[in-house]
């Protein structure tokens, strides 16, 4: 992997150590753009200005020691951020508090070249992403757990309010309204069976997969389509497929994927037949990108990342769901190391993109994923 072309600021109070260190890297045929500060203060108002992909860290600088930047940026929430220690021999002590504190690796100054510095920056490059990534799944479950609780408080409100209601009139003898209530509070335990159910369906995604085996993306949709032969009859929609490649990845998964994809198409139509393209193009060597196209109503841009969160929804007039279609998709291409983002269809409507190794990695060589699935 190379992180050729990322900004790094280096923290070092000596100019002659910034020189050799940037002419170290300079030589090793890397193009960073390189940032300097000699202070933990002026290295704190870059921060503040600009986003760092890594930061090579002395351990000595003048106003403070360079574990209080360590420590200040790892608990930061700006961004994934790569943090290296440099420090003088025999200091392993500063070694393992800079580690503790938040550092991706440490190196010594005396052991200083291009090749150990620019792996020391790929490491903590992808470790800070690594972790950047997983704080924000973190907090979508949190928000996940508190949006869960307040769509189900709803209905079941709405089952206490009439189940009173209809106990009130019948203590007052006047059962009139007493089914009218009684099948209210009916709607409203259904609407919350069902949303328990979708919350299950998305809680349990991705969790027991099958073994991961090439699957032909043609035999996905074809078994997606079939399944969905009904729906799709039924709204007057057509479904354009180019040729679609072989990937390594889970059959079930991919087929809920496509199910979700398409069936929001027909959900959220235009006044227009639907028309759904589906294709695939090669990213990059080994990364493959599913995409599906519609004429439909089209995703205002200030939401084009929220409705991937759990029980986010845009449009809701005349049309069921909780919100739940594109979390489950997000947690599928999550178990496929890949990613899900959409974007405006030229002459209206959305292309929802699935980017996706063609390979799964293993254990072993998740580390070698190319930078755009990280
Ligand atoms: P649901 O369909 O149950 O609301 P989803 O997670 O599948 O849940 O979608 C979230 C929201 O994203 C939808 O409520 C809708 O507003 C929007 N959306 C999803 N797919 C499309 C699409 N193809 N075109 C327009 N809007 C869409």
């Amino acid at each position: 992997m190379s992180n050729d072309g990322q900004n790094i600021l280096l923290v070092d109070d000596s100019q002659a150590d910034r020189r050799f260190i940037t002419r170290a890297l300079e030589k090793c045929g890397r193009s960073f753009t390189i940032d300097s500060a000699d202070t933990v203060a002026s290295a704190q108002k870059k921060i503040a200005q600009n986003h760092y992909d890594c930061m090579l860290i002395d351990y000595r600088l003048p106003d403070a020691d360079g574990l209080a930047l360590v420590e200040c940026v790892s608990t930061s929430d700006q961004g994934a951020t790569g943090l290296v220690m440099i420090s003088g021999e025999g200091s392993e002590a500063v070694a393992a508090r800079a580690i503790r504190l938040g550092a991706h690796d440490y190196i010594t100054k005396e052991k200083i070249d291009g090749n150990r510095l620019s792996a020391a920056i790929d490491k903590a490059i992808r470790s800070s992403k690594r972790e950047y990534n997983k704080l924000q799944q973190q907090l979508m479950m949190e928000n996940f757990a508190s949006s869960a609780a307040h769509d189900l408080a709803n209905p079941l409100n709405g089952v206490i309010g009439f189940i009173t209601l209809a106990k009130s009139q019948l203590e007052a003898q006047r059962p009139d309204k007493v089914p009218e209530f009684l099948d209210n509070a009916l709607t409203s335990a259904h609407y919350m069976q069902q949303l328990v159910v979708d919350l299950l369906h998305y809680a349990r995604t991705g969790a027991s997969p099958e073994a991961c085996k090439p699957v032909d993306l043609t035999d996905v949709l074809e078994t997606a389509t079939t399944v969905m032969h009904e729906v799709i009859a039924s709204s007057g929609g057509t479904i354009i497929a180019e040729n679609l490649p072989t990937i390594e990845g889970y059959k079930t998964e991919l087929v809920q994927l496509l199910q979700n994809l398409i069936g929001n198409s027909l959900k959220y139509r235009s006044h227009l037949a639907p028309v759904i393209e589906i294709s695939a193009y090669r990213h990059g060597a080994n990364s493959w990108c599913l995409s599906v196209a519609d004429n439909g109503l089209g995703v205002p841009e200030g939401d084009r990342k929220k409705i991937f969160s759990p029980l986010y929804r845009v449009h809701r007039k005349n049309t069921s769901g909780a919100g739940l279609g594109l979390a489950i998709c997000t947690k599928i291409m999550d178990l496929h190391h890949g990613r899900i983002w959409c974007e405006p269809r030229e002459g209206g409507g959305t292309i929802f993109n699935c980017l996706m190794p063609e390979r799964q990695p293993t254990a072993q060589n998740v580390d070698d994923l190319p930078d755009h699935l990280i």
